[in-house]
């Protein structure tokens, strides 16, 4: 179908309202009104405006796909917003951070609190409402912010990037035009800044056509979360705690989270590498037999579950970065690598991550030059700023633990002692798909049901999401040969993507004939990526639904 789009043209497109795009987009704002007041007649450059940064946003509204654990270390938002505590949406600050060992009936408390495990000083916050407020700063600024619009692809132009196709709206399941049809904006920019988070969909293609991977692969752990309201008294705002050992096995690299909120509210989850051996791994049962654990149970018993949610996270550190600039183009948060894989700390490096790149393209826009040899100054920012300073002292902190949890304690002993080199430096890392073994012929587990209580099946949980998408759409999983799910990798590993998958949207339906067909529940996608990444045969495309698609994180 050959469609007429509508063009629109900004100076800066920036794809992904998350913590990185909104900062990048307010601190440009900021850099761009000093400058229009102080050049007068245009003497230092020509004169900019806000409003022709142009900023997508996938979901409902800004905050809406945003998932973390979270606690905050708010040095980027202090440079960015220095009176931040007058108006941010911060829960509290945190006031005693416990390190806990569980065996399966106990918990030990570390008599020390290990370096990554302290937190005083850092907010725990809710994402999604923190990036709404910053997202409100961002509009009040005079950015243009597109909701419910996704970046679909990619403008190439020369060596580099001139803008993005937003995705159609108005499209049946098999692709035909319905009457409310909307054919997507080619919105093209002086410089596109990709800020999508985790496992970026455009990212991922503009990382294999123009080769910017750097020495490894990028590594990918799954962060599964619920929230809670609990009963009085039952944990104190701003206890922090962090927990290793069961039920996560010691060949696996994983732990959990449970941080006190105000109002007797509490956020948990479980962050697993997805690079295990066993394709019938089903992360989110593993969480869920985590609420079992005596701790646990003492604190959500009587309680009630208030939001679910999932989400990939990027554990590569600086050895994963790809190359983060070309021809007007950038590459930043997450999807640039942005986040310390030791204290599981992302947002102010992503923060920062956008300001950093604010500051490259605002002296490019005044020179008139949006070259990937003017926007090289990103990388040199990064390399003299503290986010170096971070990812370089835990640069092998990751893959250390890719052959378990044994041996990556050993290194990480060395590599505390070296300032981050450890025993081998660089240390490298493979895809963790490749990390499978054969099930040969092992049948499948029985799936995990919960009780519907303290612990919930699959379904359950992806109602606690939010999670809605229009239904007459194409699917938005795009499988690239489904006839490789039905044979080989039924036989060869009993199609993980039933498991790793915390929405229940894929499953193999047996067909009268005895044969078996992938059946995707499109409609269930919490938007978590693991499917793009944890894919034996990186045959699953994750591309953008229709805008305002997806999950719904409010408060989380
Ligand atoms: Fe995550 Fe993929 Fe499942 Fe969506 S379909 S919830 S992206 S694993």
């Amino acid at each position: 179908m050959t469609v007429q789009r509508e063009q629109l043209e900004a100076d800066v497109l920036i794809v992904g309202a998350g913590p990185a795009g909104l900062s990048c987009a307010l601190h440009l704002s900021n850099l761009i009104k000093k400058h229009n007041e102080s050049s007068g007649a245009g003497k230092n450059g020509p004169q900019l405006s806000a409003e022709n940064i142009y900023v997508l946003e996938k979901g409902r509204e800004i905050g809406a796909h945003q998932l973390s654990g979270a606690i905050m270390n708010p040095k980027a938002l202090a440079e960015l917003v220095p009176d931040f505590e007058k108006s941010a949406p911060l829960d509290t600050l945190v006031t005693d951070d416990a390190a806990l060992l569980f065996t399966k009936g106990s918990s030990f408390r570390f008599p020390i609190t290990p370096a990554p495990f302290k937190n005083k000083g850092n907010y725990v916050v809710s994402l999604s409402k923190m990036t709404k407020w910053l997202g409100g700063l961002v509009e009040a600024a005079g950015v243009n912010v597109f909701k419910e619009f996704g970046g679909a692809e990619l403008v190439y132009e020369g060596d580099g990037i001139g803008g993005v196709i937003t995705e159609d709206k108005g499209l049946d399941k098999n692709g035909k035009p319905k009457d409310n049809f909307t054919p997507g904006y080619e919105l093209r920019a002086k410089v596109t800044v990709l800020a999508e988070g985790t496992r970026g969909s455009l990212t991922k293609k503009l990382v294999a056509a123009k080769r910017l991977d750097n020495i490894n692969p990028q590594s990918y752990g799954i962060g599964i979360k619920e929230l809670w309201d609990v009963q009085p008294g039952r944990i104190a705002p701003g206890y922090v705690a962090h927990t290793l050992g069961w039920p996560v096995s010691m060949d696996m690299y994983g732990g959990g989270w449970i941080y006190g909120l105000s109002n007797n509210r509490v956020s948990i989850g479980l962050v697993l590498a997805l690079e295990y051996a066993d394709p019938l791994f089903d992360p989110h049962a593993v969480f869920q037999t985590w609420k079992t654990h005596p701790f646990l149970k003492k604190i959500l018993d009587g309680g009630k579950l208030v939001r679910y949610g999932a989400k990939s996270l990027p554990y590569g550190g600086w050895y994963a970065m790809p190359r983060n600039y070309l021809d007007g183009g950038l590459i930043i948060g997450d999807s640039g690598s942005f986040l310390d894989s030791q204290r599981l700390k992302g947002i102010h490096l992503a923060m920062k991550s956008g300001m950093l790149a604010a500051e490259t393209i605002f002296d490019a826009l005044k020179a008139g030059d949006t070259s990937s040899k003017t926007l090289s100054a990103f990388p040199k920012k990064i390399e003299q700023s503290y986010i170096k300073k971070e990812l370089w002292q835990v640069r092998n902190f990751h893959q250390s633990f890719q052959h378990g949890m044994l041996r990556g304690f050993v290194h990480t002993a060395f590599q505390q002692i070296t300032g981050g080199r450890g025993l081998i430096d660089p240390m490298r890392a493979h895809a963790g798909h490749e990390a499978y073994k054969k099930i040969n012929g092992r049948p499948a587990p029985e799936r995990f049901k919960g009780d519907g209580k303290l612990t919930f099946d699959r379904l359950t949980d992806v109602y606690h999401s939010g999670t809605r998408h229009e239904e007459d759409q194409p699917c938005h999983l795009k499988v690239a040969d489904p006839n490789v799910c039905a044979t080989k990798c039924a036989v060869e590993y009993g199609n993980p993507c039933q498991y790793f998958c915390p929405a229940a949207v894929y499953e193999m339906a047996k067909e009268a004939n005895g044969g078996l067909r992938l059946k995707i529940n499109a409609a269930n996608c919490v938007h978590c990526k693991t499917c793009d990444i944890a894919d034996p045969y990186q045959i699953i495309d994750w591309v953008v639904p229709e805008g305002g698609g997806g999950p719904n994180y409010e408060g989380m």
